[in-house]
């Protein structure tokens, strides 16, 4: 009989209960006895929903009070010595949250990307000769936990490759050289885990969906004879890409089964099953745990069937792709939400099920209901006339190269822009939102609620814009910004006017630690029905002769925040959305807003896990972008914005974005970043962050002077603009006045020292 599993389940509770306990935990306000109270409740009630859905491997230790990485590192002692833990016992909860989250005495540790998810995990510690040693207990206690509700559970741990490939070494030294001193702690966990009944454990290896050299496929044939002798029956699971050349390593190891993704590579289902030579069992993630669409289940039953006719029932499972984590809790829950819409979607509950539904079909139990549903579901998707629209349709289809071209090269266009704006050298600016104070917040509360109405509410918006450029006026800066006061997020404000999104209420996945996020659906083709930045902008203008910025988020961030459909490639999507926001930019032109910054912080983390996929996503990426900026006139200046600062892998491609100014975070790395400009000369101008807006620190003049002379050792002085690092909202007004009088001193001393003498500039 083909068996079902689960990977893995949200944490956070379908109302965010584990948030609330851990927020009200570091405030002081429940203890600590109160906080584990709510994890226990919360494991119950995810064990029981998988046990009711029908789910056969049910996972335990998948639940966190912080982040699974971090709980490796605890589990096997990698605690760095600022925690000052005394490495005799178990390492303790205050232990653990300094780690995420620092505390009075020390920092938090880093923390990244995990994947390409939007889930942040704190990045494990390394050094040379690191001993480790079992000193967290959680995954026999909770397995035990489970048992004694009468649910066997299947536990999962981060595997010894992917964890010390994760991590990052202090010293610079190769992680992998660990793997001798760690390998036995993790004997010792699942020799334990043995000894406590468990039958399977899921030892997830994610790390061999990405490009991998040979030493990591040796650590991993290393690690598993060594840890099969010892374990449970192992399942490896691998998720978000595929195998590819390290399936023979994976498949090849002493393990009882490979979990493989079939939903983001559905091509490496043969592979895997000549790979699954005579006895392992083969996981087959077939639901998609990335996204909130109902499954087709008769097309997702497909290539279980095959499996199950080459292999043999009994060595097959169903699951997710991977951990239901990147998903919201319990569609249920949105009651507000419109009916067909909902009909098309899934969440992590509603995915229990749908995997336990396919593993009922192959073994001849077919729920004719279900099967009907979903069918159903996926032929009204297919020819809503709300998912499809057909102008847009063909819009997109007719999209022509010289579209994504601006008039002329940017050294046309940089003589008509100096001639246009007045900017002197070294222009200020900052880069969109002003504080969003409590009186900000507390207004768009009231309206939405209903207890002010729009007439004030966008009074009173006013007044903010207003006051802000009054701020800007007294301290000097050249290019204005409105400040954002009525975006309540840069890709929600957008998607609350674009056609084709949609808004849940309990939508939330986990960000990292208690921060979450929700975010929109795409559900269709994306039109814009009326103008959505341009009343703003131009009330922002009116107050002011200094030229006002107007202020977008492209294309790619758009996406990239969002759910998006799962019945077109991205590239499209994009491309519909850049159509929505040419619109928006030419729009702005014709109201006369001379400058437009179109945001793309999100580029970045767009890439393929892969290498060999950057590619194909560089180009519509870098087209999408193009295709909704190059509308404009010569004369008018296109900014974006990017706030990272590993910037050299893409540094071409950003170049072949063609915007006029490009502003970068580099002011946390002092500058480090510029690096990249040295080998490989960024053709326009760029304004490189020279200061943090991460920290309410008051930044000295003297310290941005110091930036900018540094960045005139890679580019040249009349390439340079001067601005913060990001946005202003999280910070408050009383630092961001002295931080932004400070700026324009500096620029202002830059000017003095780089001053053109009369009669030699180049451009008048
Ligand atoms: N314009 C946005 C702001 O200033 C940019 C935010 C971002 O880069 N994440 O808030
Ligand atoms: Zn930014």
């Amino acid at each position: 009989m083909a068996l079902s599993a689960n990977l893995g389940f949200p944490r956070v509770g379908a109302k965010r209960e584990l948030k609330k306990a851990q927020e009200a935990y570091w405030a002081g306000k429940i203890s600590q006895e109160e906080l584990f109270k709510v994890g226990a409740e919360l494991r119950a009630r995810h064990w029981e929903l998988c046990k009711a859905a029908g789910i056969d491997h049910i996972p335990s230790n998948d639940f966190t009070y912080y982040d699974h990485v971090l709980d490796t590192a605890t589990t096997v002692g990698a605690v760095p010595e600022r925690y000052e833990w005394d490495g005799k016992k178990e390492v303790d909860l205050d232990t653990f949250f300094a780690m995420a989250r620092g505390n009075k005495k020390v920092g938090a540790m880093e923390m990244t990307k995990w994947f390409d998810t939007n889930y942040h995990y704190l990045v494990p510690e390394l050094h040379a000769g690191m001993k480790f040693r079992l000193s967290g207990h959680k995954p026999f206690r909770h397995y035990e936990e489970a048992k004694a509700l009468g649910i066997e559970t299947r536990p999962v741990l981060l595997g010894p490759v992917s964890f010390l490939l994760l991590g990052k070494m202090k010293d610079g030294g190769d992680a992998l050289s660990l793997l001798d001193a760690l390998l036995p702690v993790y004997e010792e966990i699942l020799g334990k885990l043995k000894s406590l009944g468990a039958e399977w454990v899921q030892i997830d290896e994610p790390c061999f969906v990405l490009d991998q050299g040979e030493p990591a496929r040796a650590a991993l044939k290393k690690a598993y004879d060594r840890l099969s002798k010892v374990a449970p029956k192992i399942m490896i699971a691998t998720y978000f890409d595929a195998l590819e050349e390290n399936m023979d390593a994976v498949f090849g190891l002493p393990v009882a089964g490979v979990h493989v993704d079939l939903v983001r590579a559905p091509q490496q289902l043969d592979a895997a099953l000549k790979a699954a030579g005579k006895d392992k069992v083969l996981s087959l993630g077939v639901i998609d745990g990335r996204n909130i669409w109902r499954a087709n289940l008769s097309a997702a039953l497909k290539p279980v069937e095959k499996a199950v006719a080459a292999l043999g029932s009994d060595r097959v499972i169903v699951a997710p792709s991977c951990s239901l984590l990147h998903t919201p809790v319990d569609l249920d829950n949105e009651t507000a939400l419109d009916a067909e819409l909902k009909s098309w979607m899934a969440f992590a509950k509603q995915k229990l099920a749908e995997v336990a539904a396919i593993a009922s079909a192959v073994n001849g139990k077919k729920d004719a209901a279900a099967f009907e549903a979903s069918d159903k579901a996926a032929a009204t998707r297919k020819t809503s006339p709300r998912i499809n629209n057909k102008a847009v349709q063909e819009r997109w289809s007719k999209v022509t190269p010289d579209m994504l071209k601006r008039q002329h090269p940017f050294a046309t266009r940089v003589a008509a822009q100096r001639k246009a704006l007045g900017l002197p050298l070294f222009p200020t600016t900052t880069i969109g939102s002003f504080p969003q104070t409590p009186e900000i917040r507390q207004h768009r509360a009231d309206f939405k609620k209903g207890a002010i109405d729009e007439a004030a509410y966008n009074d009173f918006l006013k007044q903010e814009i207003a006051e802000c450029v009054k701020i800007q006026e007294d301290i000097g800066l050249d290019v204005f910004v409105h400040g954002e006061a009525e975006r309540n997020d840069m890709v929600e404000y957008f998607g609350e006017q674009l056609d084709g999104y949609t808004f849940t209420k309990f939508g939330w996945v986990q960000s990292y630690g208690s921060r979450c996020v929700k975010p929109p659906i795409i559900f269709g083709d994306i039109s814009r029905p009326k103008a959505m930045t341009v009343d703003w902008s131009v009330y922002a203008q009116s107050l002011t002769d200094k030229p006002m910025k107007g202020m977008l988020t492209g294309p790619v961030t758009i996406l990239q925040w969002s759910f998006v459909r799962d019945d077109q490639p991205r590239a499209t999507t994009a491309g519909q959305l850049a159509l929505a926001l040419r619109d928006e930019v030419q729009d702005l032109e014709k109201a006369g807003i001379k400058v437009i910054q179109i945001d793309e912080p999100a580029v970045r983390e767009g890439l393929p896990l892969r290498r060999k996929d950057w590619k194909s996503y560089l180009r519509w990426a870098v087209d999408a972008f193009r295709l909704c900026s190059a509308g404009v006139k010569d004369e008018t200046q296109i900014h974006t914005h990017m706030c990272y600062a590993e910037f050299n892998d893409i540094i071409e491609a950003v170049a072949e974005m063609d915007a006029d100014v490009i502003s970068i975070e580099t002011s946390r790395s002092q500058m480090e970043l510029l690096g990249a400009f040295e080998d490989f000369k960024y053709p326009n101008e760029i304004g490189p962050g020279v200061y943090d807006i991460h920290s309410p620190r008051v930044v000295p003049q003297a310290e941005m002077e110091a930036l900018l002379k540094k960045a005139v050792a890679v580019l040249k002085p009349e390439q340079i603009w001067v601005n913060p690092d990001c946005g202003l909202k999280t910070r408050k007004w009383e630092e961001t006045r002295i931080c932004l009088a400070n700026l324009v001193g500096a620029a202002r001393t830059m000017r003095a020292a780089y001053a053109v003498p009369a009669g030699k500039q180049a451009n008048g």
